[in-house]
C-alpha cells in the first residue's frame, strides 16, 4: 500500500518557488547563494567564471544568461524548497509562462540601482496573470548609487503592488553591512568572509528610523488586513507574530508584496530571504486545486497523494542520465514502473527512475507525491506542456490560476 509510508516532508513544508527577474538583476547569484547556504553545494560558484551550479548547460554558460529552466531542490528550516528556474530573457516568454504554471510562489529580484526594468515588468505581469504570490528582493545594495527607497518607489509606481518593506538597510553602497529586521527590531550583520549573519542590537543611530519604519509597516498592514486592524485599534501596535501572519495572508491573496533587500554577491540578506520564503509563500496545500477537463467534463484535483495521479510536464532535457522530464505533480502518487496516460498523444508511458534534482546531482526516489517537483527518466512522448495522468482517471490540465483569493491556514 503506497499510502502507508510516511512522507519525509509534509506537504505544508514544501515550497515550489521561482525567481523572476530582469536579466542581470542577480537571479543566478541568488540561486547560487540559496544552494550554498542550504548546504546543497559546498563550493560557492561565481557567475563570472562559469561555475554556477544552476547554469549547467554548456550553451547557457556560453551565453551567460539562463536559457533553460531547471528545477533544483534544497532544504531550509525543515522545509523543502523546489527552485524552478525561470528564464529572465524576453526571448523565452513561453518558457517563463510554462514555469509560472508550476510555481506556487516567487521571488521577484530587482537591481537596487536600476529599480524596475522592462523584463521585470513583463514577467511581473505574467505572474499577475497566473496569480503567483510574490515577495520582492531588492538586490545589489552594495552598488554605487543603490538605494532601497528609490527602488521601492519604482516598484510601487511601475508595478502597483502595496509594497510592505520589512527591513531597513544598515550602511550604504560599499558600507552596506546588514539589515534591521523591522518585525523583531533586531539587526543582522554580515562580516566579510562570514557566511552567516550575526544577530546584534539595532545600532543606536538607526533606532529611531527603525521604529518609524516599523510604524509605517504596521499602518500599511492594518490598512490592508482586517485582523491586524483590530489588534492595531486595541493595542495601537502590532506584535511581530501578528505582523508576520498578516504578511503571510497579504502575500497569498496578492494584496501586498513583502520587500526585502540585500546583496547576493556579498552573501548579505540571503538567510532572511529564505526565512521569508518559508514564512510568507504558500505550500502546494495552500493553493487552489488544479483544474482539468476530459471529454468536455471539468474536474478539480486537490494536492492529495490519495487522489488519482495528475502531473504537468514543464521541461524536457537531454542529459547524460537520459531524457529527463520535469514534472509538477498536482495529485496522486507515482512509483517507478507505474503506467501513466498522456492524453495529448493518447498513449501510455512507463515511469522509469524518479529523481530529485539537486543541481549537479540526482537523488533517486522510490515514489513522488502530489505537490512535488521531480524529474522522471524513461518517458518517450511527453513534452513540455503535456499532462500525465492515471490511465483510469484521465484529464487534461489547464493552467492553474489563483483567481480566488487563498485564505491562509493558521
Ligand atoms: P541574472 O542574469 O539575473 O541571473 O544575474 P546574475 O546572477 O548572473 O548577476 C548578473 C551580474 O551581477 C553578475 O556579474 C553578478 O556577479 C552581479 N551581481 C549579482 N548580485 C550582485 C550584488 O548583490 N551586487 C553586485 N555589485 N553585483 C551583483
Amino acid at each position: 500500500m503506497r499510502t502507508e509510508r510516511p512522507l519525509t516532508t509534509p506537504l505544508s513544508a514544501v515550497r515550489n518557488l521561482g525567481i523572476l527577474a530582469h536579466v542581470d538583476a542577480g537571479k543566478t547569484t541568488v540561486t547560487e547563494r540559496f544552494l550554498y547556504l542550504t548546504g546543497t553545494t559546498h563550493k560557492r560558484g561565481e557567475v563570472h567564471d562559469g561555475t554556477t551550479v544552476t547554469d549547467f548547460d554548456p550553451q547557457e554558460r556560453d551565453r551567460g544568461i539562463t536559457i533553460f529552466a531547471a528545477a533544483v531542490t534544497c532544504a531550509w528550516d525543515g522545509h523543502r524548497i523546489n527552485l524552478i528556474d525561470t528564464p529572465g530573457h524576453v526571448d523565452f516568454a513561453d518558457e517563463v509562462e510554462r514555469s509560472l504554471r508550476v510555481l506556487d510562489g516567487a521571488i521577484a529580484v530587482f537591481d537596487a540601482v536600476a529599480g524596475v526594468e522592462p523584463q521585470s515588468e513583463s514577467v511581473w505581469r505574467q505572474a499577475d496573470r497566473y496569480g503567483v504570490p510574490r515577495i520582492a528582493f531588492v538586490n545589489k545594495l552594495d552598488r554605487a548609487g543603490a538605494d532601497l527607497d528609490t527602488a521601492v518607489a519604482s516598484i510601487r509606481e511601475r508595478l502597483h503592488p502595496a509594497p510592505l518593506v520589512v527591513q531597513l538597510p544598515i550602511g550604504t553602497e560599499d558600507g552596506f553591512t546588514g539589515v534591521v529586521d523591522l518585525l523583531r527590531l533586531r539587526a543582522l550583520v554580515w562580516t566579510d568572509g562570514s557566511d552567516t549573519a550575526d544577530e546584534v542590537p539595532v545600532p543606536e543611530s538607526l533606532l529611531e528610523e527603525a521604529r518609524r519604519r516599523r510604524r509605517l509597516l504596521e499602518e500599511a498592514v492594518a490598512e490592508l488586513h482586517a485582523g491586524a486592524l483590530e489588534e492595531f485599534y486595541d493595542e495601537s501596535a502590532l506584535s511581530a507574530e501578528t505582523l508576520s501572519s498578516a504578511l503571510r495572508d497579504l502575500t497569498r491573496t496578492g494584496d501586498g508584496v513583502v520587500v526585502l533587500c540585500g546583496s547576493a554577491y556579498r552573501n548579505r540578506g540571503i538567510e532572511p530571504l529564505l526565512d521569508a520564503v518559508v514564512a510568507y509563500l504558500p505550500s502546494p496545500s495552500d493553493v487552489p486545486a488544479v483544474r482539468g477537463t476530459y471529454d468536455g467534463g471539468e474536474q478539480e484535483r486537490a494536492a492529495d497523494p490519495q487522489l488519482p495521479f495528475s502531473a504537468l510536464a514543464f521541461k524536457v532535457s537531454a542529459t547524460a542520465t537520459g531524457r529527463l522530464t520535469y514534472l509538477r505533480i498536482y495529485s496522486g502518487t507515482i512509483e517507478k514502473g507505474d503506467t501513466v496516460w498522456d492524453p495529448g498523444v493518447r498513449r501510455t508511458e512507463r515511469i522509469g527512475r524518479i529523481l530529485r534534482v539537486q543541481a549537479d546531482r540526482h537523488e533517486r526516489l522510490d515514489r513522488a507525491v502530489a505537490g512535488d517537483i521531480v524529474a522522471v527518466v524513461g518517458l518517450k512522448s511527453a513534452r513540455a506542456g503535456s499532462t500525465l495522468c492515471a490511465p483510469d482517471a484521465p484529464l487534461v490540465l489547464e493552467p492553474p490560476t489563483v483567481a480566488d483569493p487563498v485564505v491562509s491556514v493558521a
